[in-house]
């Protein structure tokens, strides 16, 4: 899921960073040791969230917690995954809108959409360039603004990517849909028995994004990840 957390306040990555735990142990001689508890803690941050403007004395991002704890993140978007699996008529739902978009001028709609949003970043960019110019902006807040741009730019150059290879592979694609469809009925009833692996890599198929709200809620986009879905370990359960 690393690469699916956006920060629903500023837009930017959430980082996935994992740390060793550490816990402090009393030594004989009454000194304190610090040592490794052999567990690891995982979190996702968003970057900009946890840096301060100096300059203005605000956040660039409002978000309420920055910090959200990984476990409990996945839990929470498999959670919606499972909700969506359990109802078969959003997922055939979600079958026929891909569909259906498909059949529209071969899918020409998304990807006009999805490369506005591309021209749109470009904009977004000059703008920050430009305030970073005329000394609106520090330093710091630049970089950290650029590189948000940078990785929504590199997700959006993926699902465009993603997009025109479902272009070139239309009917594999509407098998695949189809036979998701036949089989969606056996995936629900083996929720319970995914191993860790398999649960990851139904979450990449039917989650486009996460976005993490203030007040730790989330936003789960689903889509339907075809080319996952055409995997070798799909087709296995299919
Ligand atoms: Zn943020």
């Amino acid at each position: 899921m690393r690469a699916l957390v956006w920060c629903g306040s500023c837009g930017s990555r959430f980082l996935h960073r994992q740390s060793d735990r550490r816990s402090y142990i009393k030594q004989p001689d009454g000194s304190v040791k610090l040592c490794p508890t052999g567990r690891v803690q995982r979190a996702y941050t968003c970057q900009v969230g946890r840096y301060k403007s100096r300059k203005r004395g605000d956040k660039v991002c409002s978000i309420s917690q920055p910090t959200f704890g990984a476990d409990r993140l996945e839990n929470m978007v498999w959670s919606g995954v499972r909700r969506l699996l359990e109802h078969p008529e959003t997922v055939q739902e979600m079958i026929e809108a891909r569909k259906a978009e498909f059949d529209l001028n071969g899918t020409n709609s998304e990807l006009d959409v999805r490369n506005r949003r591309l021209d749109k970043l470009e904009e977004e960019r000059q703008k920050i360039l430009t305030a970073f110019q005329k000394g609106y902006m520090p330093e710091p807040e630049l970089d950290i603004k650029m590189r948000g741009i940078r990785e929504r730019g590199e997700m959006y150059e993926s699902q465009l990517e993603a997009l025109r290879h479902e272009l070139a592979n239309y009917d594999r694609y509407m098998e695949t849909l189809d036979s998701f469809s036949a089989s969606s009925e056996d995936i629900r009833n083996t929720l319970d028995l995914l191993t860790l692996e398999e649960r990851n890599k139904m979450m990449k198929a039917l989650v486009e994004r996460v976005d993490i709200l203030s007040g730790e809620r989330i936003n789960v986009h689903t889509i339907l990840d075809v080319e996952v879905l055409n995997s070798d370990l799909m087709a296995h359960r299919l």
